[in-house]
């Protein structure tokens, strides 16, 4: 019996082979097929004799790409999803900092790959997926395989310009399928609706979720969430009955008014993370779809989702949800100022401990001791948290209730972004002097404030595409002859904000 995650595709390839396990438009992979690849791939790699180390799989978001991530950890190391349509310097960027031991694409992708700053070895999915499965040599690496081993890495923005990479063990995502399964009804009959990008964890969710309930995660093509009826259309036709999504992709439905048109009628399970779900759009789905289960789950890549909160309906109408409580071997701990422990219903920085954790950042120490730290509230022995930087309070239930984040890092279209990796970005820029990012809640929108040279916005487009994935593309430029500063010499962002209100 193998261990780990792919102990869970062994078992479903068993009970379900010939069951659709992972499918997109186009393509579909049942469960022997998804195992049979696995093994193939795992073969390569453990052929290549690398253990514990990172592969890099550079394809479109696909069926084949879910195959190459599992292959991966069949073979005894840890995938890292990267987006291809990310822009080459950044892309070079995590590659520098991940140093894989291997790159795994297809011939689509090839000469793409050829253009970025890596040489190490390149693996054609073409061809390792049907590599020659080395039996016993490949049991005998999984037989090694532990809950502690890393599963993943997700890079996420970073504030001094550098991306960082989160690396994520088994452990995390075997707790929260026993949560999963414990706080909800899932069985083989579900179908996950994938909306995510494979490279955020919330797709995490959706690939173990299929592996572990022998269920099935139907990617829904992209392009679709921007036609919401054929959206809805689509999650009938592939009979989604479940699907954990970020709040604009469910807002969208709600301001487009989908559901007069088309409601999606197999789903009961509608989960949501990765910012606050406006009422509005809330009550719009539960007025459509009363007897579906609602969830809100929280949780930073750092920690995968760590609390979770289901909705009760009667009482929870006109208000934010809570984000909940911790999840199975999962506990919060709530600091102050000083480090201490809050009184019972006052804010504080929210702090994680238990399985959730990730193992810590890639390759960065220095970050990784900045936020994975020992809880400053308990001198009796070392115990590790997590610092999300969200302000939180408990409420008289005991659910934690999400108040806002601490720092320069915001939610702008469902992607985790610090604004000083913007205004690295741009700090580069020949011309641009000062600069600093404000984000305008209301329009959704990011502003660059700079001084030094006026630049026309298209040239400026240009230049931090370079940098820069779409999402952290400024909506607006706002030029300057002199940044304010305060009295510490520290652009004063406060007083900008002012300007900008001036400006509106
Ligand atoms: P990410 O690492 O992309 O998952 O982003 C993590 C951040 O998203 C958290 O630190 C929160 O600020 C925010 N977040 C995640 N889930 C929720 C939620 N359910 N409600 C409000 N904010 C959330």
């Amino acid at each position: 019996m193998v261990r780990g995650v792919i102990g869970y595709l062994e078992a479903s390839a068993g009970r379900h082979p010939d069951k659709t396990a992972f499918a997109d438009k186009e393509r579909s992979l049942t469960f022997l097929e998804t195992w049979r690849i696995a093994r193939s791939i795992g073969s390569s790699i453990c052929e290549s004799g690398y253990r514990r180390r990172p592969v890099a799989v550079f394809m479109e978001k696909k069926a084949e790409s879910v195959a190459a991530f599992l292959g991966v950890v069949c073979g005894g190391c840890f995938y890292c999803p990267l987006d291809p349509k990310m822009p080459k310097e950044r892309l070079d960027t995590i590659l520098s900092v991940l140093q894989p031991a291997a790159l795994i694409t297809d011939r689509s992708k090839e000469e793409q790959v050829e253009a970025l700053a890596y040489d190490g070895p390149v693996f054609f999915y073409e061809e390792i997926s049907i590599h020659q499965d080395l039996g016993d040599q490949l049991d005998a690496v999984l037989d090694q395989v532990t809950e502690q081993d890393p599963l993943y890495v997700l890079f996420t923005s970073g504030s001094t310009g550098i991306p960082k990479g989160v690396l994520v063990g088994q452990r995390v995502v075997i707790d929260y399928l026993r949560w999963l399964e414990e706080a909800f009804a899932y069985s083989s009959e579900d179908v996950f609706g994938n909306q995510a990008p494979l490279y955020f964890d919330v797709s995490v969710h959706d690939i173990y979720g299929a592996l572990y309930f022998g269920a099935r995660m139907e990617i829904i093509p992209p392009s679709y969430f921007s036609f919401p009826v054929r959206l809805v259309e689509y999650m009938n036709e592939r009979k989604v009955t479940t699907f954990l999504w970020v709040p604009s992709a469910m807002g969208m439905i709600a301001n487009l008014d989908a559901f007069q048109f088309a409601l999606p009628k197999y789903l009961r399970h509608v989960m949501f993370a990765g910012e606050v779900l406006p009422v509005k759009h809330l009550d719009y789905w539960v007025r459509y779809l009363p007897d579906a289960v609602y969830a809100n789950l929280y949780g930073p890549t750092e920690t995968f989702v760590c609390t979770a909160y289901v909705m009760d309906k009667e009482e929870d109408r006109d208000k934010p949800l809570p984000i909940g409580k911790p999840i199975l071997n999962s506990r919060a701990v709530i600091l102050d100022e000083e480090d201490c422990p809050v009184e019972d219903g006052s804010v504080g920085e929210l702090c994680m401990k238990g399985s959730c954790l990730a193992l810590g950042y890639y390759r960065d120490p220095e970050r990784t001791a900045a936020s994975f730290v020992i809880d400053p509230s308990n001198p009796d022995y070392p115990e590790r948290i997590y610092r999300t930087g969200d302000l939180v309070r408990i409420d008289a239930r005991g659910d934690l209730i999400y108040i806002s984040r601490k720092d320069d890092q915001i939610k702008h279209m469902g992607y985790r972004i610090e604004l000083g990796e913007i205004e690295t970005a741009a700090a580069g820029v020949e011309g641009i002097r000062d600069c600093a990012c404000i984000y305008d809640g209301e329009k959704k929108r990011i502003c660059l404030c700079y001084d030094g040279r006026q630049l026309e916005k298209k040239e400026l487009e240009q230049r931090l595409a370079k940098k820069l994935p779409v999402y952290m593309m400024p909506g607006r430029f706002c030029y300057y002859p002199a940044l304010p500063h305060n009295a510490n010499g520290k652009i004063d962002r406060k007083r900008l904000k002012e300007m900008q209100d001036e400006k509106n």
